[in-house]
């Protein structure tokens, strides 16, 4: 198995920077907008997310917590059932616009579980996606994000890592493993 780094602490700063400034030009002071992210990885993303934007507007910027696991497809096809993360959306959704924030878009089947997970809480206003991994083959729906950190030509059986110093790493990284 090969692992190679492919963005590193500061490339990821900039990148989250970047990623906060075009959320900013599209939505505001996030006065009418939130940002969702889904259980368990996107959370780590959204969090930094919502700490860059509230750095930048000097405001509180609403984030909640989305648990897709009753809602994928596959759920019933797998051996053992998965624990269940917890969702945790402490605002109306009615009518806000929300950005769902992952860190990986594969397939795209865990966005479309989103969406129908998310529709049980609340009918958006507008609904777009955020993520920092594109890996740009492979998606077996019609869905793409509307912000990307970075896009990857991967091959099914690579894997893209993100590691975040919250989950006790010493610096933030992504990896590309085959
Ligand atoms: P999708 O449902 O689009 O196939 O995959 C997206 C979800 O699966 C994301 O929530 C992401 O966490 C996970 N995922 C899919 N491919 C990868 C990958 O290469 N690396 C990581 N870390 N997660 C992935
Ligand atoms: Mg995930």
């Amino acid at each position: 198995m090969q692992k190679r780094l492919i963005m590193g602490g500061s490339l990821l700063d900039v990148t989250l920077r970047r990623l906060a400034q075009e959320l900013i030009e599209n939505h505001g002071d996030f006065s009418d907008s939130a940002l969702i992210g889904l259980q368990p990885r996107g959370t780590f993303l959204a969090q930094r997310l919502k700490a860059k934007l509230e750095e930048e507007l000097g405001k509180e910027v609403g984030l909640g917590f989305l648990d897709i696991t009753f809602y994928r497809d596959d759920f019933r096809r797998r051996e053992r059932p998965l624990a269940a993360n917890q969702t945790d959306i402490p605002f109306l959704l009615e009518g806000k616009k929300v950005v769902l924030v992952d860190d990986v878009l594969f397939t795209g089947r865990s966005v479309r579980a989103a969406l129908d997970a998310m529709m049980a809480f609340g009918r958006p206003g507008k609904v777009e996606l955020l993520t920092l991994a594109n890996r740009r083959y492979g998606r077996d729906l019609p869905i793409e994000a509307h912000y990307t950190g970075k896009s990857f030509d991967t091959v099914r059986s690579q894997r893209i890592e993100v590691e975040w110093t919250e989950q006790g790493h010493d610096e933030d990284r992504v990896w590309l493993t085959d």
